[in-house]
């Protein structure tokens, strides 16, 4: 056995024990940032050490220093696990160390990426016609779709915004939702159409979009303009009325961009697909892999129905960089070059699930979501702030003169206990808990034990 091998079956071995314990370690991480300095900071040495010590180094330091994300009990951000095919295809794309930007670094690649551009969009319930771009996450995602908008609505305009910028280009309206996530605003600052310069339209108590303050906006406003709505509101779970906003940015000839992060996935649950009725009349959508579809960071998704202006958006040619006629140049579709063959996990996850698989996996986690807020419900001290529609429960404690110290210390209390980790959020100005079911792993077993730790937590 050569000694690459001998290393990388050792930590495979480590890997396995990381994922096979899991379930039962404390959720939260246990080292400080302080104790893992101690742990990793030693002096670099000038002949290097032996590999096998430092993967160990590693492994030891990750055993209490990360946070059990992998884990049924982790209900933080909405930020998945990864299922087993998508962490083995990771595996493989470290060993292959493929550079995925052109097809002829490539091939496998670039083919990996189509056929799972396919069946993404198929089910996200979007035309196979649109283009796509495996990119880091939802940030990226939104930069990309926005970057094609600001490229396709100021060509309409008779502006080349890629040769000359936006000095002196047309005025180009960006309008969003008071509730649209904060990615949205950072992308729209890098893509120099400013955080702040945006038309902000009123949401309704679940925090969806309202369609008539939408219309009354856009009635108001003349020249090319962008709207972002959103499919899943990171508090809520709830959804902006895309069926309608979509009737109403066409008859403006606006642009149509949703945020769909992890609500996308909504389309690939029959019972929950009636949520993001519309989303094919969008004209971009953005999306993350890395959530609720499970496969490991850093995945995301961008969709546009303009692959013309998706490819002169993110594109200037090098005369040394080789593209293909026939063939996909991944890096025609995202912001980088070089970069990682991140199509390949999500191939496995979606191929390792299949169409009901994945429905299943979305499905489960908004029952189990439901079921919590149901278990919760039946403690009088406990108040559910939101309606629960997809994998999203905002809960608050009222007891006491002070219910959002009440709550924020019951937050603190959950998160010390380790049973799981949900982090605090303000909903309509009150402190609440956040919990976020969009692990594959979750049961009903992990969702009564997470009841009992959040009502032993309310410190009363
Ligand atoms: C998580 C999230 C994002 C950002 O996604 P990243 O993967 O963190 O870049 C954007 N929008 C919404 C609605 C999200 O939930």
């Amino acid at each position: 056995m050569t000694s690459r091998t001998a290393l990388l079956l050792h930590t495979a071995g480590l890997a396995t024990k990381y994922l096979e314990t899991i379930a039962d370690r404390h959720v939260g991480a246990l080292a400080s940032g302080d104790d893992l300095r101690r742990q990793l900071a030693v002096p670099l040495s000038d002949t290097g050490e032996p590999e096998t010590a430092v993967i160990d180094a590693l492994a030891l330091a990750g055993a209490l220093g990360t946070v059990a994300t992998q884990g049924p009990r982790y209900y933080g951000f909405v930020v998945g696990g990864s299922v087993p095919a998508a962490t083995a295809a990771d595996w493989l794309v470290s060993a292959w160390d493929q550079n995925a930007g052109v097809y002829v670094l490539s091939p496998v690649v670039s083919v990996v990426e189509d056929i799972t551009a396919v069946w993404l969009k198929d089910l996200a319930g979007l035309p196979a016609g649109w283009s796509t771009g495996f990119v880091t996450g939802c940030q990226a995602a939104n930069f990309t779709a926005l970057a094609t908008a600001r490229q396709h609505m100021l060509t309409k305009a008779g502006w080349d915004v890629e040769a000359n910028g936006l000095y002196g280009a047309p005025w180009l309206h960006v309008v969003c939702s008071e509730e649209s996530h904060y990615t949205i605003f950072n992308a729209l600052k890098l893509l120099g159409l400013g955080a702040e310069r945006v038309t902000k339209v009123p949401a309704d108590e679940q925090g969806r979009m309202r369609a008539d303050e939408l219309a009354r906006t856009l009635d108001a406003l003349a020249g090319p303009t962008i709207v972002c709505a959103q499919a899943g509101n990171v508090n809520s779970g709830a959804f902006d009325p895309i069926d309608e906003i979509a009737t109403i940015t066409s008859a403006h000839g606006a642009w149509l961009h949703v945020d769909g992060a992890f609500g996308l996935w909504a389309a690939a649950s029959p019972a929950r697909a009636h949520l993001v009725k519309g989303i094919a009349r969008a004209d971009s959508v953005a999306t993350d892999a890395h959530k609720w579809l499970n496969v490991p960071y850093d995945s995301g998704v961008v969709f546009t129905a303009h692959p013309a202006s998706h490819r002169r958006a993110m594109t200037l040619s090098a005369a040394y960089i080789i593209e293909s006629a026939k063939e996909r140049d991944p890096h025609e579709f995202v912001p980088e070059e070089s970069r990682r063959a991140r199509a390949v996990p999500v191939y496995a996850a979606v191929r390792s699930l299949g169409r009901h698989g994945l429905g299943d996996l979305v499905e489960r986690c908004c029952q189990l979501a439901a079921r919590l807020a149901n278990q919760l419900r039946a403690d009088s001290r406990l108040a559910i702030l939101n309606d629960v529609v997809l994998n999203q429960v905002l809960v608050r404690l009222t007891t006491g003169p002070d219910p959002d110290a009440a709550t924020r210390a019951m937050v603190d209390r959950l998160q010390q206990d380790g049973t799981c980790w949900a982090s605090g959020t303000t909903w309509h100005g009150m402190a609440a808990l956040r919990v976020s079911i969009s692990n594959w792993s979750t049961t009903e077993a992990d969702v009564d034990r997470t009841a009992n730790a959040i009502t032993r937590c309310t410190g009363s």
